[in-house]
């Protein structure tokens, strides 16, 4: 990355999940110090986190600390030992439908977790704070695409419910205490590596197992799938644009009272989960059996990002079509379960 701002140290929450080991992959090679903070939690296979860490380690600058965000005083001394210049804030509890089963695990990692983040990027301020939201705060919204400026206040699950709890408690501190944060709103992330919670990677492993899979909403919902090189080569260039005084245009969610904005980060391709299953079994080179079922509660029908923002404040295009970043899911999923 060719930074323009000194920032040396990074400290990445969440570094042994999907997004985490990927994005600081791309920073230690760009030269960063990585401090990465992971519970390793068995919310899905702990050994797959184990085994993305594992690749992490292997670099000299990267920092691994195994523990939880909610543990009282365990970023406060991090953040005095390592005085992070940038910190990107992944680590949390993810996924709809288990939030309908276990809000408490959502309770405690997303909103005391990121209430411990905060407060030591009180104490210790970093030039420039990233925090993962979701496109799922959109809830209810029926206007498409979504842009940052729509009102979001009909949240559909429990998950959403607490990454717009972040959204607000982020705006409180950038405004009581001047640091500058952007949240981002990720819209449904895929890729080598990913999480074996999502639907592309259980379609994935029930082709090639041969088993049925199960279709909800009878595949008629769009998401706007999002290729993970794409999304951390966006993260990256929002980096560097921490929020200044003046909005970059309409658009801009930059708000009026403290250096804060939310970006969306997304394909803008909405894409019918059938054309996704068909595109995995293109790769795969079998049809999958089909269940089709019903709608699921916490759930939404399509999500579609507006990216003029991300577009106008990093140049940074979603170049990788679903075909392309399936095909490459599904070879890496081959490789790495030996299938
Ligand atoms: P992930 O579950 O793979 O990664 C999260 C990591 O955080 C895991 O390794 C987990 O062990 C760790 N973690 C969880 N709770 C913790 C705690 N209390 N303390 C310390 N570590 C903890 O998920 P991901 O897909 O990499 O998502 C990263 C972020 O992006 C999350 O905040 C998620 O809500 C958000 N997001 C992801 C997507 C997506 O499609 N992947 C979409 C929207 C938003």
């Amino acid at each position: 990355m060719a930074t323009s701002i000194p920032m040396k140290t990074a400290l990445v929450t969440g570094a042994a999940g999907f997004i985490g080991y990927h994005l600081s992959l791309r920073l230690l090679d760009a030269g960063w110090r990585v401090i990465g903070l992971d519970s390793l939690n068995a919310y899905y296979d702990p050994a797959l986190k184990q085994h993305r860490l594992d690749q992490l380690m292997a670099h000299e600058a990267f920092v691994p600390v195994h523990g939880k965000l909610e543990q009282p005083g365990l970023l406060l001394d991090l953040f005095a030992e390592h005085r992070p210049d940038l910190v990107i804030h992944l680590a949390a509890q993810a996924g709809v439908r288990h939030s309908i089963e276990a809000p408490r695990d959502y309770l405690e990692a997303n909103l005391i977790g990121t209430y411990e983040l905060i407060e030591a990027a009180r104490a210790y301020p970093p030039a420039h704070m990233l925090m993962a939201s979701t496109s799922s705060v959109y809830g209810a919204n029926t206007q498409m695409p979504y842009r940052e400026t729509d009102k979001v206040d009909t949240q559909m699950s429990f998950y959403a419910a607490t990454k717009k709890a972040n959204e607000a408690m982020a705006h409180s501190y950038a405004h009581l205490y001047g640091l500058p944060i952007t949240m981002f709103r990720f819209f449904t992330v895929y890729g080598p590596w990913g999480r074996p919670d999502m639907a592309y990677f259980k379609f994935t492993r029930a082709i090639l197992n041969g088993e049925s899979i199960d279709v909800y909403n009878n595949g008629e919902m769009r998401r706007d799938f999002t290729y993970i090189d794409d999304l951390v080569t966006a993260i990256l260039g929002l980096a560097e644009c921490p929020p200044g005084d003046v909005p970059v245009g309409d658009h801009d969610s930059l708000s009026p009272v403290a250096p804060f904005r939310t970006v969306n980060i997304g394909a803008s391709q909405p894409v019918a989960l059938m054309d996704f299953i068909q595109a995995i079994e293109k790769a795969i080179g079998r049809e999958a059996r089909k269940n089709m079922m019903g709608m699921q509660p916490g759930d939404v029908p399509a999500t579609w990002a507006e990216t003029q923002l991300l577009r106008d404040l990093t140049g940074v295009e979603m170049t990788t079509d679903v075909e392309t970043g399936v095909k490459r899911f599904v070879e890496w999923y081959r490789t790495y379960y030996d299938v």
